[in-house]
């Protein structure tokens, strides 16, 4: 009920009578509630959940704090009656949350009560884990460990891309995940400078690097690791970006402490990237927040949102990468827990340039 408490008082800051969640994540972390639809009320009095006759059993057995309804056929004719039934007479609503079309028609629909829109106020909430929250991350890296090792050790020249994420996938679900926390990303030998690259028919050639973005997702927590491994054999040219990328993860994970803001943490591993004279292959932030959202706040980068100084309770990942076009790229993320005097690895395996043969 602490996070109901938090909510509260932030409603009572901001002189709003009630709250409607409309975030399927953020109403899964302040009622237990996981069905894929439904509709939360908060006010200072009353915890309502209105889901649709499909999840009204769900409701009721993990939303224990929760008053559950069965919605009617209309759902605006149904909020209007409980809005004026519990006095609400503003409300808040996850303005990036619900669409034009659906404010708009809560607008018509709802006379009688004023629409606030409202950013963040359940993330902000979110930032900070608990311990429940981080062991449960931590439980979701290490299955994600494991599985990826499982596949990893298998991996020969001769196999694609795709053969790899239909594993990761089929054993991730086997050892008990929920589903992969995003669409993996498997990229081999040129097609490793695209960081975002989707996998394909491409079958791994010896000498050539491979990178694997991988996630899974335990009782609604995510994790989400990166490596890239050498096939059969690497060359120099190979080992140096390889050495240039692991010291500036090393770097920023010596470096970033509470206080920091999130553009100085991204700092910290340009510098080292500089001093290599790869800072320009650098093309994407250094790392975010996961939690149930495998993104979420706080955000490492040279961004406007970066801004908040790293508080301990946040999760971080350091996910540094080279991508060179033509040649090929680099990245090695973990994940971390910021504490009063710096950051703690949740990751447990190595992050040494690894060869497969
Ligand atoms: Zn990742
Ligand atoms: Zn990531």
């Amino acid at each position: 009920m602490k996070r109901i408490e938090n909510l509260r008082n932030i409603l009572e800051r901001n002189r709003t009578d009630g709250f409607m969640v409309s975030s399927k994540v953020n109403l899964a972390y302040l009622s237990g509630f996981t069905g894929s639809s439904g509709l939360g009320l908060v006010t200072q009095q009353e915890l309502l959940l209105i889901v649709d006759g499909r999840y009204v059993e769900q409701a009721e057995k993990q939303a224990h704090a929760w008053t559950v309804e069965r919605l009617g056929d209309d759902v605006i004719v149904f909020l209007r009656d409980r809005l004026a039934l519990l006095g609400v007479k503003t409300l808040g609503i996850e303005a990036e949350r619900v669409s034009q079309a659906k404010y708009e028609e809560l607008r018509a629909g709802l006379d009688g009560t004023q629409l606030m829109p409202t950013r963040g106020w359940v993330e902000g909430l979110r930032v900070i884990k608990d311990t429940t929250e981080i062991a449960a991350i931590e439980k979701a890296v290490s299955l994600g460990e494991d599985v990826l090792e499982q596949v990893v050790s298998g991996i020969r020249a001769g196999i694609t891309e795709r053969e790899i994420a239909a594993e990761l996938y089929f054993r991730a679900m086997k050892a008990g995940a929920e589903a992969t926390a995003f669409e993996t990303i498997v990229v081999s030998g040129p097609r490793t400078s695209l960081p975002h690259g989707m996998p394909t028919e491409r079958v791994l050639q010896p000498g050539e690097l491979l990178t694997i973005d991988f996630g899974v997702i335990l009782d609604g927590y995510c994790s989400d690791i990166t490596r890239t491994y050498a096939v059969g054999d690497c060359d120099s040219r190979q080992r140096e970006v390889y050495k240039a990328v692991l010291g500036a993860h090393l770097a920023a994970a010596e470096a970033i402490k509470p206080g920091m803001t999130g553009v100085e943490a991204y700092e910290t591993a340009v510098k080292t990237l500089q001093e290599a004279g790869l800072h320009e292959y650098f093309v994407h932030g250094l790392g975010h927040g996961v939690g149930l959202e495998v993104h979420e706040a706080p955000r490492l980068a040279r961004s406007k949102g970066a801004e908040r100084p790293l508080e301990p309770g946040m999760t971080v990942t350091i996910e540094p990468g080279v991508y060179i076009p033509g040649w090929g790229g680099v990245r090695i993320e973990d994940l971390y827990v910021v504490k009063d005097t710096g950051l703690s690895d949740l990751n447990h395996s190595s992050r040494e340039l690894r060869v497969l043969c």
